[in-house]
């Protein structure tokens, strides 16, 4: 559907083609469309044929090198897709944003699956390593990755025992990249 001057855009959402207008600030173009690289209101000025975003400061998106908080929503071999829920340090975010985690940037070791890092369900402290989505994370430094998961068989709660995640219930345990902020310890 195509936007009307003063609607709300977020990142990449497309404004309109080259051949329309010139792109303005807070755009890029992107294979001969323009693209809002800011959250803001659209300005679509028809006589200078210009299309620019007025960035907001009511909303947050994602920026480069924010910590961000997500819910894992899928694992695969070698990425993890996450739901954005919020920033630390910044206002509530306005719409939702995916992120990507892929295994290359889930720890500082060698990690051979995703299914050890993390799982559908969990809640993790990630940085952000790219400014559009979806935005790639990282939960490399040990502050960062899994701070809350439940067990995969009972659904209980997993608690931080040592350097490894337990099910007090069953006395399993199960692999993440837990970050030093992990919430519930023994
Ligand atoms: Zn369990």
């Amino acid at each position: 559907m195509a936007k009307s001057s003063k609607d709300v855009v977020m990142p990449g959402d497309e404004l309109g083609v080259i051949e329309e207008y010139m792109p303005g600030n807070g755009t890029y173009e992107d294979d001969g469309k323009i693209k809002a690289s800011s959250v803001g209101t659209l300005d679509l000025d028809t006589k200078s044929r210009k299309a620019g975003v007025s960035v907001s400061r009511k909303f947050s998106v994602p920026e480069v090198g924010d910590l961000v908080e997500g819910i894992v929503t899928l694992v695969k071999d070698d990425k993890a897709v996450v739901s954005i829920v919020g920033i630390r340090g910044k206002r509530p975010l306005t719409g939702e944003f995916t992120g990507e985690l892929h295994i290359s940037q889930a720890a500082k070791s060698y990690t051979k699956s995703m299914h050890d890092v993390t799982n559908v369900n969990d809640r993790i402290l990630a940085k952000v390593i790219t400014g559009w989505t979806p935005y790639q994370l990282s939960t490399a430094d040990d502050n960062l990755g899994v701070i809350f998961a439940t067990c995969t068989k009972c659904g209980d709660s997993l608690v931080l025992r040592g350097d490894k995640l337990v099910c007090l219930a069953e006395k399993v345990y199960e692999r993440r990249k837990v970050s030093s902020e992990y919430s519930l310890r023994e």
